[in-house]
């Protein structure tokens, strides 16, 4: 999006517009780069959507599955046909419980003290990094520390949900999916909570101030967020906590209830839970395995913290992301043996190319361009951008190996393992396979917002990289 305001003034900086056309070519106007300054009619649109539609989806979801056996357009349908009313409908959204306002305070304040331990699995795994890591300079040209230990996190958390179901007992292992009304409305309490605080705190007491963006439209503001980086004290960082904990930790747990639940009501469990667990699990391993190069991703180096990433970690990930195993919960499926390899090897073979083309790019820019990318040299384009401290900086595109083929065959990769878990839910229903349409509206528009931002970035030297690869995700297509 083109900035309609000017920036200097804004932020006592140089007239970056009058520096930039000395640079004609090269890197544009100093931290320009990163979320949009200002906003225009279709973005205000599109927030309005996203605020307006976003939270009702997962209860329309749940409605659909605990009343109408996961059919999605019934609830509509019958509200069209005059089956039923609004009021009636509305009767089934759930309200919060005792139980589950004190099992989400539980289950919060765990992760919060697993943040704070020390990480002891890069001291005992061989090859895993954890521990203190520096992230990415910010467009203000801050390189922040995290303390990465979400693998242990999510190991103490899973070994621990695994020791109940099967030793102590505490609880029964379908907590989850029992209480997900109630629990659906907490994590909304949460994910509403933690947007209008995120936002608030950015006026009041940033953590790095010239790191915040302000749009002059506060909904935009709220949406996408301010801060770049926000924080409490040197260590709590909220995009760190709210995308790994309790979002991602908790979705291999919610699935394991998912498939209890299906144990306890059809008496065993259907080759299609199976995979959908275990392929969703490898998934999840892989993040938190890789959570330092994920430090280097655009969620982290490019979002600022607001309703997107707050609402969106508390409620959308932990809901809209485990849906084919709620699915199976109300709809067993069995898949034939020949289904289930191919939905093994479609997951499977999507995994490889989303780890191996991160892997490339990510061990290609730690060895300044000295790492080799299938056995060979790897060839590059030397970059230049401007941080807003207006410093030069430089840095390498690859246009070797898997990057060589297209610019994003990691989303490519990432779209294939999500149809995946879809087809282990078989062709009958439409519920499971709105993961697979997000996904794809999700990372295609991410690949045009980054494509965007890229051009931003290092100005022509983009062109000449995207004439060099010039498909985006699928070779000759697309
Ligand atoms: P990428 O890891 O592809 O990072 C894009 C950035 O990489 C660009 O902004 C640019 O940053 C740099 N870059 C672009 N081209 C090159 C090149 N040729 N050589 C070197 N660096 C290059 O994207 P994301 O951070 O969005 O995604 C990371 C992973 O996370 C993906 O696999 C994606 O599928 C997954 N993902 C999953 C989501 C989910 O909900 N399941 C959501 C979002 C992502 P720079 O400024 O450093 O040059």
């Amino acid at each position: 999006m083109k900035s309609k305001v000017p920036l200097a003034g804004r932020r006592g900086e140089a007239d970056p517009l009058n520096s930039s056309k000395k640079r004609a070519g090269n890197a544009q106007k100093p931290g320009e780069w990163g979320r949009a300054w200002s906003v225009d009619l279709l973005s205000m649109l599109a927030v309005l959507f996203v605020l307006c539609c976003c939270p009702v989806l997962p209860i329309y979801y749940y409605i659909s599955c605990t009343d109408y056996q996961c059919e999605l357009s019934t609830p509509i349908t019958k509200l069209v046909a005059g089956d039923v009313t609004l009021t009636q409908l509305w009767q089934h959204v759930p309200s919060v419980t005792a139980k589950a306002a004190a099992l989400y305070a539980i289950w919060f304040t765990f992760q919060v003290i697993l943040w704070y331990l020390p990480d002891v699995c890069h001291y005992i795994i061989p090859g895993y990094r954890g521990g203190v890591c520096l992230g990415a300079v910010t467009p203000a040209g801050n390189r922040l520390s995290y303390g990465v230990n979400g693998l242990q996190a999510w190991i103490i958390s899973n070994a621990l949900f695994l020791a109940n179901a099967f030793h102590f007992r505490w609880f029964s292992p379908t907590i989850i999916v029992d209480n997900y009304g109630p629990l659906l409305i907490m994590a909304n309490i949460m994910g509403y909570s933690v947007s209008i605080f995120a936002m608030v705190k950015a006026y009041l007491f940033p953590s790095f101030k010239s790191d915040r963006k302000f749009s002059g439209n506060i909904l935009y503001d709220f949406l996408m967020g301010i801060e770049f980086n926000p924080r409490i004290g040197k260590w709590f960082d909220f995009k760190l906590f709210y995308n790994g904990r309790p979002g991602i930790v908790a979705w291999t747990i919610i699935n394991m209830s998912y498939a209890w639940k299906q144990y306890e009501l059809h008496g065993h469990l259907t080759n299609s839970m199976v995979l959908v667990n275990g392929l969703q699990a490898i998934y999840v391993v892989d993040f938190f395995w890789n959570e330092a190069w994920y430090l280097n991703t655009i969620d982290m180096h490019h979002d600022h913290f607001g309703f997107m990433l707050g609402w969106g970690d508390s409620v959308w990930l932990p809901t809209m992301y485990t849906l084919q195993g709620f699915f199976l919960v109300f709809n067993p499926v069995h898949l034939s043996q020949a289904a289930a390899g191919g939905v093994l090897f479609l997951g499977l073979s999507g995994y490889y190319i989303f780890r191996a083309v991160n892997h490339q790019k990510d061990s290609f820019r730690r060895s300044d361009g000295q790492a080799t990318v299938w056995g060979s040299k790897p060839k590059y384009m030397k970059v230049e951008y401007y941080s807003s401290d207006n410093k030069k900086r430089q840095s390498k595109l690859l246009l070797s190996g898997w990057w060589g083929i297209a610019r994003h065959m990691n989303y490519t990769g990432d779209l294939m393992g999500s149809l995946a878990y879809c087809l282990a839910c078989g062709v009958t229903h439409l519920h499971p396979y709105f993961y697979i349409i997000f996904m794809t509206i999700l990372l295609v528009h991410r690949c045009v917002r980054d494509e965007h931002r890229c051009k931003a970035k290092y100005g022509s030297a983009w062109d000449e990289y995207t004439a060099k690869v010039p498909y985006r995700l699928i070779p000759m297509l697309f």
